[in-house]
């Protein structure tokens, strides 16, 4: 007989985060910068704590090079071959540190990441990433990867539950990624019936993950500044985002132009075009779980950091907290039927 859970779980639309009294008297002492150690590496890293997607559409060597410049981080996603990440770490080792290596699985992913961080140690993350962390076969990944790298800040996931999340940390990684079916372009929960709600997901795992000294990303989900806020409140200690940063110079996919109005292709990791571009189609035994989408030109990506960096200080003034580190000890989260008035259109 299969098991339910009764109790109600929460995604970032079901809250709101209560406002407090508060001593701040300006946003503008509102510290975003926030300094992490890792368990494993034992590495120190100040930055602003929000990450690119490791897409084709986010996780581009421009995207870190406008990200960094802000203190904000990005994933680097898979494609770009040693030669380029050769050149990219000559000519910009100023954004070694805020960048993480990505790679799958598969031997030769591995072998390309080991032959990458010869020439670029100061490389500030690796990330192990899959669509679905729960297999064992990712667990002995993570090991081997630690083993090759005990000097390194390891990222993994995706899982959304506590249990993984403790394997994990076990296993080696320092920062494992919370999210299954949240994502803006993700068709993972229509395709198989899988998934967590998001905002129950960040609160059970980060409170896992901290009690091992370990930390989480809340990877995927947000759609406006006020659920990257949620999101910290819960107790992420870093935010992903793709649809958020998509539609920007920085990021790659066509723009496309039709009726005097201008759109950028963007697409999940595990849609028919990135499989197309990238892996020559479908194979037979999988399916599509990601879509393709066109979003609205948005122009130069510092416009929407900006936009995120001053939401998420009036946030944090809200509710009292003079930096990001301080917001999951001020937050309460109201439940609620209708978060925002929507009468006028999405705000
Ligand atoms: P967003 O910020 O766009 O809501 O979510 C971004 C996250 O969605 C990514 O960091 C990644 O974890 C996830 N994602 C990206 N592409 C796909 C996909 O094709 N399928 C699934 N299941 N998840 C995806």
């Amino acid at each position: 007989m299969p098991t339910i859970i009764d109790g109600v779980k929460l995604d970032y639309q079901d809250v709101l985060i209560r406002p407090r009294r508060s001593k701040i008297k300006s946003r503008m002492e509102v510290d975003l910068f926030t300094e992490i150690t890792f368990p494993h590496s034992k590495r120190t890293l100040k930055s602003i704590p929000i990450f690119a997607s490791n897409m084709d559409g986010t996780g581009t060597f421009e995207m870190a090079k406008a990200l960094s410049k802000h203190g904000l981080l990005t994933a680097i996603h898979k494609y770009y071959t040693i030669e380029d990440w050769r050149n990219f770490a000559r000519d910009n080792p100023e954004c070694l540190g805020n960048v993480s290596v990505c790679a799958g699985t598969s031997d030769s992913e591995f072998q390309k990441i080991s032959e990458i961080m010869k020439f670029a140690p100061e490389i500030a993350f690796i990330t192990c990433d899959v669509a679905n962390g729960y297999s064992e076969h990712f667990l002995e990944y993570v090991k081997k990867v630690r083993a090759t790298f005990p000097n390194h800040t390891i990222i993994a996931g995706d899982v959304a539950t506590p249990e993984m999340v403790e394997a994990l940390v076990n296993a080696g990684t320092d920062i494992v990624n919370i999210g299954i079916g949240p994502g803006s372009v993700c068709t993972t929960r229509t395709k198989t019936g899988v998934g967590y709600p998001q905002l129950s997901a960040i609160i059970e795992c980060a409170d896992a993950a901290h009690g091992l000294g370990a930390k989480i990303i809340a990877d995927g989900g947000c759609t406006c500044v006020g659920d990257i806020a949620k999101a910290f409140g819960a107790g992420a200690d870093f935010v992903m985002l793709g649809g958020m940063l998509s539609g920007h110079d920085q990021g790659g996919g066509d723009t496309i132009e039709r009726n005097g109005e201008r759109f950028k292709l963007f697409y999940g990791l595990c849609s028919s075009t990135a499989m197309k571009i990238h892996s020559g189609g479908v194979a037979e035994y999988r399916s599509v779980e990601g879509k393709t989408v066109e979003v609205p030109y948005k122009g130069d990506v510092k416009v929407t950091v900006f936009d995120i960096l001053g939401g998420l200080r009036s946030a944090c003034t809200y509710v009292g907290a003079e930096s990001l580190r301080e917001l999951p000890s001020r937050t309460t989260f109201v439940r609620c039927a209708r978060a925002v008035n929507t009468v006028f259109g999405p705000s």
